[in-house]
């Protein structure tokens, strides 16, 4: 009989679980790890495990360990989570705060397509500062034509919060600061008036005083 400390439940943390599951999953190059691999390699109770994220397979799939699904997913949409969960933040997320639910996707999943989480930030950085290849469109609304189409893309909108810093350019409200303040890029002019979809008729501006300025229209 052997005699050691056993893990205090309560304090374990949702990543702790889901970072030994990935430990696991690598060590044993499992790539959905079975819960038999896991009462023998894992740190944690299986129950533990099960009872804080409902069911196994949920774990597994919180650990981003899908990688049968996942292997399909575009980098279009990775940049698209991290860019939701940027604007959410205010600012560059941490490794620790990319969770479901701010994030669609696991960390692991960014680690799995860049190589780590710095590469990954790294791609987005580029990915969204880099020039947007589409060509002008030429749309005609009544009697004007336009060069942009409504909704700026990823690209552009996150032009539009960094040079705003991620703040409210009417009120100054940012998620850094208060978390769920939401950021929107908003037309200047608005574009069913002429204005186009160009940084220099965007700007940022929380839902609140968005809400307002289209309520005054
Ligand atoms: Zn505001």
């Amino acid at each position: 009989m052997q005699f050691g400390l056993s893990h205090d439940k309560r304090n374990i943390s949702d990543s702790d679980l889901l970072s030994d599951l990935c430990r696991v999953a690598s060590e044993q190059s499992e790539v959905h790890v079975k819960q038999r691999t896991y009462r023998t390699h894992g740190k944690y109770g299986i129950t533990t495990v099960i009872r804080r994220f409902g069911s196994w397979n949920a774990a597994v799939k919180a650990a981003g360990l899908e990688t049968t699904v996942e292997r399909n997913i575009p980098d279009e949409q990775l940049f698209s989570a991290l860019y939701d969960l940027w604007v959410l933040l205010g600012r560059q997320p941490s490794y620790a705060e990319v969770q479901k639910p701010a994030c669609l996707f696991h960390v692991a999943t960014f680690e799995r397509r860049f190589g780590s989480w710095r590469q990954a930030l790294e791609a987005f950085v580029s990915y969204a500062n880099s020039e947007d290849m589409t060509p002008p469109i030429a749309v005609v609304v009544g009697a004007t034509p336009r060069r942009t189409s409504r909704s700026p893309d990823l690209r552009l909108r996150f032009k539009v919060l960094q040079r705003d810093y991620f703040r409210c350019c009417a009120c100054g409200a940012s998620p850094s600061v208060t978390p769920g303040v939401l950021l929107e890029v908003d037309h200047i002019m608005p574009w069913s008036k002429g204005g186009e979809t160009a940084p220099e008729n965007l700007q940022t501006l929380c839902f609140s005083c968005n809400q307002g300025k289209t309520n005054h229209r």
